[in-house]
């Protein structure tokens, strides 16, 4: 018989899908990895059990315990996850512009959402990582896993993640594009593929307009989930060999895209990911084998991205999606 006896056991092992109609002309493949079919929905899922595991070793996160965390949702949904199965509370801190589809699933895994504002410095004490820090000084045993800093994070990658896409191309992955949030997939996931291919893998890091990961000005943007203005712990920069800037109006043609084109319904990263893929493929020919890392779900932002009326206000939706380039 085939039996789990918890939803976590079946994170991970996401398919490789190559696509067929955004492509590029130079017919360099573009193999996405569909994270939304972990059981949480997103590639976070990968990293909870991992920083669980060791705060529980090292004596941080004790039974009756609570998990606070500040996340844009996916991170939330991962722990909470991990959290229910091992007993403990969750409490997830979220800036304002997550789409509330998303505070709602947080809230059905019965975790408790407290909204902090978008447009104040990661410094501003109303911002979600000061508040974040507030709650943990102010409830007993409380833990915080810190995604930006917790190393298990990129561990996690390098041990499911980068092994997954070296087995499933049989070692003829070439390059790897991956959007940077905290940067714990693309630092796991790229260390293990450099390892494993003596440097032959190019490793691709992609961060909206409006991030500072390769410089210029930090200014807000409505892509969620990828993008900084510091760098985090969890992101070593000698990793990627290049990083790519994509704006929110490319992101999102491409997202809406691949719900009618490839019958992928994901998230606006995956969009932001799939932009930086196809520039870097029209440098390549037909031996090229790039992956892309699809993130998340298009279902949490299906009043958004997916929403005509939403892209409008929001002046995204200045051209067809069809004539944006592919
Ligand atoms: N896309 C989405 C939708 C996310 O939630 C995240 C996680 N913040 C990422 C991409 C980036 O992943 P990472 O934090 O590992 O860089």
């Amino acid at each position: 018989m085939r039996i789990h006896t918890s939803i976590t056991e079946v994170i991970g092992n996401t398919p490789l899908v190559e696509l067929q109609h955004v492509t590029p002309k130079s017919g360099a493949r573009i193999l996405a990895k569909v994270e939304y079919l972990n059981p949480g929905g997103s590639v976070k899922d990968r990293i909870a059990g991992a920083i669980l595991d060791a705060a529980e070793a090292e004596g941080k996160l004790q039974p009756g315990g609570t998990i606070v965390e500040p996340t844009s949702g996916n991170t939330g949904v991962g722990l909470a996850l991990e959290a229910q199965r091992r007993g403990y509370k969750t409490v997830f801190v979220l800036p304002d512009k997550v789409a509330i589809d998303k505070i709602r699933v947080l809230e059905a895994y019965g975790a408790r959402v407290v909204i902090t504002p978008t447009a104040v410095a990661t410094s501003d004490p109303r911002s979600y990582n000061s508040v974040a820090e507030q709650l943990v000084s102010e409830i007993p045993g409380a833990f915080m896993p810190n995604q930006f800093a917790n190393q298990n994070g990129p561990l996690a990658h390098y041990r499911s993640t980068g092994p997954e896409i070296w087995r499933d191309t049989d070692g003829t992955v070439t390059h790897v594009v991956i959007g940077v949030g905290t940067g714990g997939t693309i630092t796991g996931t790229g260390r293990y593929l450099k390892e494993i291919s003596n440097g032959r893998v190019e490793i691709i890091g992609v961060e909206p307009e409006g991030s500072i990961y390769s410089g210029g000005e930090a200014h807000s943007y409505r892509v969620e989930g990828v993008g900084e203005d510091f760098f985090p712990e969890t992101f070593d920069t000698a990793v990627p060999d290049r990083i790519l800037k994509i704006g929110d109006a490319e992101s999102f043609a491409l997202t809406r895209r691949l719900a009618t084109e490839e019958a992928l319904l994901v998230g606006g990263s995956s969009g932001m990911a799939l932009g930086a893929a196809l520039r870097v493929a029209e440098e390549l020919d037909e031996n090229a084998v790039v992956v892309v890392i699809f993130p998340d779900s298009g279902r949490g932002y299906l009043n958004k991205i997916f929403s005509d009326d939403w892209m409008r206000e929001q002046g995204l939706l200045t051209e067809p999606a069809s004539e944006v380039s592919a």
